[in-house]
């Protein structure tokens, strides 16, 4: 079975079209919580459609310009990451991270915001994360691994932090060209 591309935009450090790159100020701005689900269906759908056509993990409204509290994830497997555990879609509004392990993994992260670029991030290995769903349920999950990395990141950019605010030092920030040249598949 093959397995969808990464975006070649990405690997290649060329920014997608509309989507908000790090310098830029949008990334750091305030985001308004969400008052009434009913007011971002459209927001979610191009969001969905944005991370499935970019063949990503997920993304926050901060990335294509809207300052409010909503995240999606879907995880899919990619030829860039071959390994990673699959997940539903998760629709986020207003979500928080009301708990966090003491454990931590360290794994590679890059972000559509950071195009070119991965490192190594450390992450709390599970999270407990509140949210509204698009029905207007308020549901509270426990997500771990892969998923909860995930989440980690994209709700940091409802605050303005980027994962390379995450790295613990630079030692590791390296291209996408080169992490898949040498440090995939390599045990740090
Ligand atoms: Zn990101």
């Amino acid at each position: 079975m093959t397995l969808p591309r990464s975006n070649q935009d990405w690997i290649a450090g060329i920014a997608g079209d509309g989507l908000v790159t790090i310098g830029d100020p949008r990334l750091k701005q305030a985001t308004v919580p969400v008052t009434d689900a009913r007011d971002v269906p459209e927001l979610l759908a191009a969001m969905v459609d944005r991370l499935r056509g970019l063949n990503g993990a997920g993304l926050a409204a901060p990335q294509i310009g809207a300052a409010v509290r909503v995240v999606i994830v879907e995880v899919r497997r990619t030829d860039v990451f071959p390994d990673r555990p699959e997940t539903p879609l998760l629709q986020m509004i207003n979500p928080t991270i009301s708990g966090r392990s003491d454990s931590e993994v360290t794994d590679w992260e890059g972000c559509f915001s950071v195009p070119g670029f991965m490192g190594q991030v450390p992450r709390a290995e599970r999270v407990t994360v509140t949210y509204t769903t698009p029905d207007g349920s308020q549901v509270t999950e426990e997500h771990e691994g892969y998923a909860a990395r995930v989440i980690q990141h994209e709700v940091d950019h409802l605050d303005g932090i980027e994962f390379l605010d995450r790295m613990r030092s630079m030692q590791t920030i390296t291209t996408v060209q080169n992490y898949l040249a040498f440090h995939r598949n390599v045990a740090s």
